[in-house]
């Protein structure tokens, strides 16, 4: 015991040290402020410098045997922390003292998350907090603002699931406080009860209705009932004052924390990313320096006239202003009328964006400017593995023919239209088709929770952006194994949130859809079932992104009305994949046919991947055949990796081992970029 306590206190003191090298470094990055504060031509974000940063912290956490990721991850929050810290230096630190007190009201007790939000605010922004919680109500927060009892008022505007806030957008309208900043939260939801309880034993579960609504798939699998409190936080805090085992809370970690309760199970939510934003309102407006990223909202009822809002839509288009949210609500003395909000990135002191004001005002009745302020980036803005940007290429752009009239007669939502730009589908937050290169890397089945977990932090390091695993396994044998099933596809959305990689499953069966939809990001038909139109009309009513394989004897036009089965039913996300054809040839498991990504992209707009795994059957012979895809003009690759090929239960001669997986990153990556794009 004695060594244990010795041990700890080591830790204790490792802590300490840690503590002042952070306050050491954010001592430079003020010096550094300081200096760009002086020429006001230096940029105050230097992607360069920052990617530059990132390659050596990964190299010396290498170096000592470190996940350059969870060393990467630590690395991102000290750049956000040390990005807002400069950002803040610029806004009038003569006029405005850090130590002018800022009283600042919110909705809700202590713990809630416009409390933690606030706090995050406060921790960069000038001045010095003087929190105000409590209030009952959004309205008596502005009354309070109102009453000059507060400098700022502190409310929430919108959540990126249950949408905008309706009670706050009417209030933004009745008033006339300026919106002076705003802060984003990742909302956690967690169960919370009593220390040394466990999930099994609760009985009833208490939180605000929206966080009760958010976690509804975790609900409905466990035999408690809900009820319904005015806030998260408070919601804990009735679970500490009645001491019942049975009864437990949804709300943040910090609270549990605070309360000394207990987290029970973590991950609750339905969706794994869930933010919300706030808006800080103030007495008057607060000038942004223009080196800062700002944003600016407006209100605006239109002239009740034909194409009015195309007309001012055209306006922010045409001088290339980013529209960032559009939001119509009812005005209630005017029924069936309506007032627009719009949030534009922007500040409203920049002359394009005045321009754009003044011109949009003749087509408006009302227009007024809510605020600019900071915009306030999402922590999955800046991931720690920024892509280099490609050098400038010698290969011209491709000039945009449409596909034949009567392959577009044919299939008019696959084919390629005149001018038109190539699609680009997401998977979670990652683009394919764009001018990023993707690697969707992963083992061929899901067998553990160790062997999983252990992939995704490989391919992540490799460089890996999308994590695959079958889960339901369409195995030539039936005597092979089938995969996990469901709980496959858990054990793989849990790895892939573990190191932020979107997933990519296989879905078998029209029945499974839906449910496997819920976990996955996006959704894979097999080669042996791209004909199954069935499935690929269910697949055609869902929102997820579709990745659809080539059938091993199909040809490019039967792939793609394979693809035109899933977009006339309404889905038009879906990633084309070519992954080898029988032919006579023995010596490979398939053929790769290269000229297929050169054909497709004539043909469709849709972006193309390869999968040389299953083409070769051969782990020798991926590398090489990921080299011609991307000199193909592929926009990504789908390999199979494992942590321990030779253990693998499914397709173990053609899995990459993690080395395997690195070297094929460096071999493709100086061919994309010959093609002018990053990787
Ligand atoms: C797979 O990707 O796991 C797979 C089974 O591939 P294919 O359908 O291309 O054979
Ligand atoms: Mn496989």
């Amino acid at each position: 015991m004695a060594e244990l306590k010795s041990a700890r206190e080591e830790i204790d003191r490792i802590d300490r040290e840690l503590i002042a090298l952070v306050a050491d470094r954010m001592d430079a990055v003020r010096a550094i402020a300081e200096l760009k504060g002086e020429s006001p031509d230096v940029p105050l974000r230097d992607d360069r410098r920052e990617r530059e940063v990132l390659a050596a912290w990964s190299a010396a956490a290498e170096a000592r045997g470190l996940s350059s990721y969870y060393v990467g991850r630590i690395l991102r929050e000290l750049l956000n922390y040390s990005r807002r810290v400069q950002e803040g230096l610029l806004d009038r630190p003569e006029v405005e003292p850090s130590t002018r007190v800022c009283r600042v009201g919110y909705q809700g007790v202590e713990g809630s998350y416009s409390d933690l939000a606030l706090e995050k605010l406060y921790a960069t922004r000038s001045g010095k907090l003087e929190k105000r919680g409590g209030y009952p109500t959004f309205r008596a927060v502005i009354g309070a603002l109102e009453r000059g009892e507060l400098d700022y008022a502190f409310l929430p505007i919108e959540n990126t699931i249950a949408g905008s806030l309706n009670e706050v957008y009417t209030l933004l309208a009745e008033r006339t406080f300026p919106i002076v900043d705003e802060e984003i939260w990742p909302v956690e939801h967690c169960l919370i009860g009593l220390p040394g309880v466990t999930v099994d034993e609760i009985r009833t579960i208490r939180s605000h209705p929206v966080a009760l609504q958010q976690c509804g798939r975790f609900l409905g699998t466990h035999a408690a009932t809900t009820e319904s409190v005015f806030d998260t936080a408070a919601a804990g805090e009735q679970v500490l004052a009645e001491g019942r085992r049975d009864v437990a809370a949804i709300c943040s970690e910090e609270t549990a924390i605070r309360l000394g309760l207990e987290v029970l199970a973590r991950g609750v939510a339905d969706e794994t990313h869930n933010f919300t934003r706030f808006v800080l309102l103030g007495q008057e407006a607060e000038p942004v320096d223009a080196r800062r990223p700002a944003k600016t909202s407006l209100l605006m009822t239109l002239n009740h006239r034909q194409g009015a809002l195309a007309e001012v839509l055209g306006i922010f288009a045409a001088r290339s202003i980013n529209l960032t949210k559009l939001e119509s609500r009812p005005e209630p003395r005017s029924p069936w009328e309506y007032r627009f909000y719009v949030d534009l990135d922007g500040n409203s002191a920049d002359p394009r964006v005045a321009a754009a004001l003044d011109e949009v005002r003749t087509h408006l009745n009302v227009l007024r400017i809510l605020g600019t302020y900071p915009r306030r980036g999402s922590e999955l803005d800046s991931l720690p593995v920024e892509a280099e940007p490609a050098p400038p290429s010698e290969v011209p752009k491709e000039s945009l023919p449409a596909a034949p009239k009567s392959f577009a007669d044919r299939l008019p939502r696959c084919a390629r239209r005149e001018g038109v730009e190539r699609s680009e589908v997401r998977i979670g937050s990652v683009s394919i088709g764009g001018d990023r290169f993707v690697l969707i890397a992963g083992p061929c089945a899901v067998e553990s929770r160790q062997q999983i977990v252990r992939a995704a932090g490989l391919v992540r390091e490799a460089g890996g952006v999308v994590l695959r695993g079958g889960a339901f396994k369409p195995r030539s044998s039936p005597y092979s194994f089938q995969g996990l099933g469901f709980s496959g596809v858990e054990l793989l959305a849990e790895a892939g949130r573990q190191f932020e990689l979107p997933v990519v499953t296989e879905v078998l069966r029209s029945e499974d859809v839906e449910r496997i939809a819920e976990r996955a990001d996006a959704l894979q038909v097999g080669a042996r079932n791209m004909q199954n139109f069935a499935l690929l009309k269910t697949l055609g009513q869902t929102s997820r992104p579709v990745l659809l394989k080539r059938g091993m004897s199909a040809t490019i036009q039967e792939l793609l009305a394979a693809a035109e089965y899933i977009m006339s039913e309404g889905n038009q996300r879906v990633i084309l994949c070519e992954r080898g054809i029988r032919t006579f040839e023995t010596s490979t498991r398939s053929t790769l046919d290269v000229s297929a990504v050169p054909v497709l992209k004539r043909l469709t707009h849709l972006p193309v991947i390869v999968d040389p795994s299953h083409a070769a059957g051969d782990r020798e012979l991926v590398i090489p055949l990921a080299r011609a895809a991307a000199a193909a003009g592929a926009d990504g690759l789908i390999v199979e990796m494992h942590p321990n090929p030779r253990e693998a239960l499914c397709d173990k001669e053609q899995a990459l081992s993690d080395g395997d997986l690195r070297r094929l990153v460096d071999e493709v990556r100086p061919i994309v970029r010959s093609l002018g794009r990053s990787f």
